[in-house]
């Protein structure tokens, strides 16, 4: 069915006032700590890039969309993920009530068990072409949009802006507790050309510094190769979201063409864990990684998991005192949650038994099934446990520092007294363009 001639609104979902969402800060409990507050949705912006005439309105008050929801939309569409759902529902419910004629939905959100009836239609994947397609119109590539974000202090103080880039979307993999083989199974490519457009613009405006976040970076061999080969003509330092695999067999390569950090799933530290969710990875060779990471300063996320079935409170502080051994950054521990249209769903529910049924709560830091060994109680203070355990406070020295190390090493600045002046110059020159420059994030929609 084609739609055509209609008034179309993407929106994610409201926030509360305070609730802006910060990476750092879902990871992290004590205060002080680095920040990367989002202030643009990635895939909307994407679908805005592409097929201008929808608009989008992100992460607004509940009072900025029933503003919106006064300008008689005839269709809303919403992206969102499992946890947000609670939000969606209500935002969908008061869409309805004023008149609203159809309801989409889209992102990892639409997976949920149980919510078809909310929407009209649902878009499963990276969906560019298929929403295009159903407005009428053919993309004749999909276009990148301009993604920037500014990592900083907590506050007003800024440390420099991101330039975030996707070079490809989805993953052939299969782990067993993620829902991208559900979401979006194949490693999709986004156009060199559009890239090339996307890092031309980010180097105009002076942002060297590039997040690739995308689920698995360096899939597509040749495509990635192509695209470092870019970002290395322009000077630019970036980090990739990438398997440990892919890295302990690239990263000499990398590093040289200017791989300043990357964010590994780690998931555990013992192989049996590992193994339990069909993730292809060998612990000695995650631990051989880690420490080949430290010795060339790059910057570290590592994703973590806890509650693993055979897991107990002994083995989980165990395994995390190790993991503060490493010159990890941030530690995104996760708990253990078997999300929908995933083989874990199924194998829990079977087995043990979903335990939760507030959506809220399915955002990986509460237990949601019936864990053999730890109470969802129990796994709330385990959890407070680790953040504290792993973001101790000297944890904050360790980036900046490892962030100069890198950089006068690119900026081939070791040695003399004036190169590393030269080296602290261009740093703090950064800092005061970020803070000058950008009051928030520079957006070009
Ligand atoms: S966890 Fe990573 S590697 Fe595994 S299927 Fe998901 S995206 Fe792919």
């Amino acid at each position: 069915m084609v739609v055509e001639g209609k008034k179309i609104l993407f929106v994610t979902t409201y926030l509360e006032s305070a609730d802006q969402y910060d990476y750092w800060g879902t990871n992290i409990s004590g205060k002080v700590r680095f920040s990367y507050p989002r202030f643009s949705s990635y895939g909307l912006r994407f679908i805005k890039k592409n097929i201008p005439q929808i608009e989008i309105l992100e992460y607004p008050t509940i009072e900025e969309y029933m503003d919106k929801l006064r300008e008689d939309y005839d269709i809303i569409g919403f992206s969102f993920f499992t946890h947000e759902y609670p939000k969606i529902k209500r935002m969908i419910e008061l869409a309805r009530r004023s008149g609203v004629e159809e309801i989409w939905g889209g992102h990892y959100g639409v997976l949920t068990d149980g919510i078809e009836k909310m929407f009209d239609k649902t878009f499963v994947g990276y969906a560019e072409d298929e929403v295009a397609d159903t407005l009428g119109m053919e993309l004749e590539r999909v276009k990148h949009p301009y993604l920037v974000d500014l990592v900083g202090l907590p506050g007003k103080l800024r440390a420099f802006p991101i330039g975030v880039l996707f070079t490809s979307r989805g993953c052939s993999l299969k782990c067993e507790f993620c829902q991208t083989p559900a979401f979006c199974p194949e490693s999709i490519p986004v156009p060199i050309e559009s890239i090339r457009e996307a890092i031309a613009e980010y180097k105009k405006d002076g942002i060297v510094e590039i997040l690739i976040p995308e689920e698995h970076f360096g899939l597509q061999k040749k495509h990635s190769e192509k695209v470092i080969d870019m970002l290395d003509e322009n000077g630019m330092n970036w980090y990739a979201q990438t398997s440990i695999n892919i890295l302990d067999k690239k990263l000499d390569d990398w590093y040289d063409r200017g791989l300043s950090g990357a964010m590994l799933g780690i998931e555990g530290l013992r192989q049996e864990q590992v193994d339990s969710v069909s993730k292809n990875i060998n612990v000695d060779k995650t631990v051989n990684l880690l420490n080949r990471l430290k010795d060339k300063n790059t910057f570290v996320i590592g994703n973590y998991m806890i509650g693993f079935v055979d897991d107990t409170e002994e083995n989980i502080k165990e395994c995390v005192l190790r993991l503060t051994d490493f010159s990890i950054d941030i530690i995104q521990i996760c708990i253990l949650t078997p999300f929908p249209k995933t083989p874990l769903w199924h194998e829990i529910k079977e087995n043990y038994g979903i335990i939760e049924n507030d959506w809220s709560k399915w955002d990986t830091k509460h237990l949601v099934w019936n864990h053999p060994n730890i109470s969802q109680e129990k796994m709330d203070e385990l959890l407070k446990w680790c953040f504290n355990k792993a973001y101790p406070r000297y944890r904050i020295f360790q980036t900046p520092i490892k962030f100069y190390r890198l950089h006068a090493h690119r900026y081939k600045a070791v040695g003399t007294r004036v190169s590393r002046l030269r080296t602290i110059n261009k740093i703090v020159g950064d800092f005061w363009k970020a803070n000058v420059r950008f009051e928030e994030p520079p957006s070009k929609i």
